[in-house]
């Protein structure tokens, strides 16, 4: 628990949300670290809460997914929109601004005051991740960001429910890489509204394309439900991404029409309640004195660990 004052909140949220980058960026530190103030903080910027349309990105390492924020920063820029970028690394616990900071196409916008982009760390957060993100997101929904692009590298569960705070979530692959595969693997598919195909210029991407749309047309949906579709997309040159945006729209637009969009908001709360229930649990469980003595016996066999585990229960004054 972080415990230096960081002076007076509401002054920083309202420099925020006149387009301040750098209280922007102390407000995302803030929720990256587990700082005492951050209930006070995430109670200044609940009234921002879903005025952003937070947009998912996530993929395996190299298939493009810097190249494509750029350029729907670059789309979306055009259409005026305010866009805040988060690049999110669940695999490394800390960044320090690295991931971006070496990413000279993303430096295109920096100079652009309507763009805020900022990677994120779990650092030492309790709940990591999970807990950080919808508040960064929050902080630039304060900050009166219209679009938060949130990307993430594919690897595993902690991107899968990154990309499920989106109110869109895209998956990118791009061919070679057994990508179709791998994402099946790591449950992403479950996640995708959109499927980029990217590296389109590549050899082998008519393949990647017909592997998708494969294994979309297996998938059990019921009727009325959104059908993901595969797009085609060269970054570098940015073929595609119009019909990219154009698709992210159509997305949102059935989201609204089906009254998914507000069903999302309420599945996002309920996993960021969550987190903060289960890290603030994990603080509890730290602190909890019998832990020592009943893991002492489970290891010599003294006590099976459900009973072990009920005893700590009651001890934190919880019904197992
Ligand atoms: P990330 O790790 O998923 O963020 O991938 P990057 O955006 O950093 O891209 C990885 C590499 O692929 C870079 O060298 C890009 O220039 C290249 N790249 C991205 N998009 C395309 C594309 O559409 N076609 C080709 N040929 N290369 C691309």
């Amino acid at each position: 628990m972080t415990r230096t004052s960081v002076g007076d909140l509401g002054a920083l949220v309202d420099r925020a949300r006149d387009g301040d980058p750098r209280a922007v960026a102390r407000l995302i530190t803030l929720v990256e670290s587990d700082h005492e103030q951050l209930p006070e903080l995430a109670a200044a910027l609940a009234p921002a809460t879903g005025t952003g349309q937070v947009i998912g990105l996530t993929g395996s390492p190299g298939v493009g997914k810097s190249t494509v924020t750029t350029e729907l920063v670059r789309a979306l820029r055009a259409t005026g929109r305010r866009v805040g970028v988060l690049a999110v690394d669940p695999s490394s616990p800390f960044t320090g601004g690295a991931i971006l900071g070496d990413r000279i196409r993303m430096q295109d916008h920096t100079t652009d005051p309507g763009v805020y982009i900022r990677s994120m760390s779990s650092r030492g957060r309790l709940g990591g991740l999970a807990a950080a993100t919808p508040q960064a997101v929050r902080v630039l929904e304060g900050a009166g960001c219209e679009v938060i692009l949130v990307e993430t590298v594919g690897v595993g569960q902690a991107e899968v429910e990154i990309a499920s705070l989106a109110d869109t979530t895209l998956v990118l692959l791009a061919p070679g890489l057994g990508d179709a595969i791998q994402a099946a693997k790591a449950g992403i598919l479950e996640v995708a509204d959109i499927f980029v195909v990217n590296k389109a210029d590549r050899a082998g991407a008519d393949a990647t394309y017909h592997d998708i749309q494969g294994m979309i047309g297996l998938a059990d949906r019921a009727p009325g439900q959104w059908r993901p579709p595969v797009l085609r997309v060269v970054a570098t040159t940015g073929s595609g991404i119009d019909e990219l945006v154009a698709a992210i729209g159509k997305h949102r637009d059935w989201l609204g029409s089906h009254d998914q969009l507000r069903a999302r908001h309420r599945q996002r709360a309920a996993s960021e309640i969550e987190a903060i229930v289960l890290a603030r649990l994990q603080r509890r469980i730290e602190s909890v004195t019998g832990l020592p003595a009943r893991a002492a016996a489970v290891a010599a066999g003294q006590q099976d660990p459900y009973a072990a585990a009920d005893a700590i229960l009651a001890e934190l004054g919880l019904d197992p």
